[in-house]
């Protein structure tokens, strides 16, 4: 059996590795912020109820699952519960109209996506929000991102790190056709759980009773506090995982012909359904399995995220020091 260490710095020996953990320390989200995002959720949902009694507001997204940052914004869900159904721009411009009479908010502006939201900030701060209605499968997968988030200690600072290094590139954005963060996470567990030694499991195959996505929604966020750490046989180190990343997806992943399944822990094969047909990324929601790359509809985007993970390849500073240090460990 490995010793197995509690400790990142177990993970973190070589420079690449090091400097993940730097940038992780100096970029995770502080409990403050948290608290801050909190104190600003509990008075919107006070103000709410005035217009809808029972309504509930949830903190999803990044500043939930582990995986924010010091500035990521805060995504909400207002759920209305009833046998009504609530028009979600409706419910967003009643919303926008109440809001522009609180004095800790500003600058609200409703937006028609597929999934509308209101966008604002907190008054006189960077904090912006995203609200939406009813879309209850982010609050969901928010609780299953969390549990893949703790289940190792790599993942959080892996994952922040992937974020930085395609956000600094230009494909962190599905507003202008590349990946949005969510998609991002999913391919790099994706990654883990695919390794001929993997350091992530299905957590949705392994615990079906935590992640049924019929449960009752308010018993969504006890979900983490069930769920053990995963003991892996993959001691491998952060840099080398990071660089595993960048090359499976710029050799080995068939992005013709494969659907990345988190829920199964696989790569599906591209059947010729209507959700993957004419796609250039095929990655499955894991509750309502439809494709969460749908934004990478023009092939010139397409072929910039590839040329991302290529570049590392041809460039990458961090490879030419995890080989190095190969080299020294093996003379
Ligand atoms: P960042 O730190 O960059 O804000 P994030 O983790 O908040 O990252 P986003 O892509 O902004 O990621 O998404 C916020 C949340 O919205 C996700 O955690 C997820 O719960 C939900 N979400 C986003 N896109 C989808 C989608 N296509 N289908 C279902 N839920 C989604
Ligand atoms: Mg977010």
């Amino acid at each position: 059996v490995t010793e197995r260490s509690n400790s990142l710095q177990t993970y973190a020996k070589d420079k690449l590795s090091g400097q993940m953990v730097e940038l992780f320390e100096e970029c995770q989200q502080q409990s403050s912020d948290l608290d801050r995002k909190e104190t600003c959720r509990t008075r919107l949902q006070q103000d709410i109820q005035q217009v809808y009694a029972v309504a509930r507001l949830y903190l999803t997204g990044s500043s939930m699952n582990g995986l924010g940052c010091r500035s990521s914004d805060a995504d909400l869900c207002l759920v209305i519960k009833g046998n009504k159904r609530h028009d979600p721009i409706h419910v967003l411009s009643v919303l926008q109209r109440l809001f522009k009479s609180l004095s800790y908010v500003e600058r609200t502006q409703l937006i028609r996506a597929k999934v509308p939201i209101l966008r604002f900030r907190e008054k006189g701060s960077d904090l912006e929000f995203d609200l939406n209605i009813n879309n209850t499968v982010g609050i969901r997968n928010t609780f299953l991102l969390r549990s893949y988030a703790y289940a190792d200690l790599r993942i959080r600072p892996m994952i922040l790190v992937v974020k930085k290094w395609a956000r600094h590139n230009q494909i962190n954005d599905a507003s202008k056709g590349t990946l949005s963060s969510y998609t991002l996470v999913l391919m790099v567990l994706h990654y883990l759980q695919t390794l001929n030694e993997p350091v992530l499991p299905s957590l949705q195959r392994d615990y079906p009773e935590w992640f049924n996505p019929f449960m009752d929604i308010d018993m969504v966020p006890e979900g983490p506090k069930h769920v053990p750490p995963y003991i892996s046989r993959n001691q491998s180190s952060l840099g080398e995982l990071l660089l595993g990343f960048l090359k499976y997806y710029a050799t080995h992943f068939r992005w013709d012909k494969q659907v990345i399944s988190v829920r199964e822990a696989r790569a599906l094969p591209k059947n010729n359904s209507q959700e993957w047909r004419n796609k250039y990324i095929c990655v499955e929601e894991p509750f309502e399995r439809n494709n969460v790359a749908r934004a990478v509809h023009e092939k010139i985007k397409f072929d910039a995220i590839k040329a991302q993970f290529a570049e590392v390849q041809a460039t990458s500073v961090g490879y030419r020091i995890l080989q190095q240090r190969k080299d020294l460990n093996s003379i």
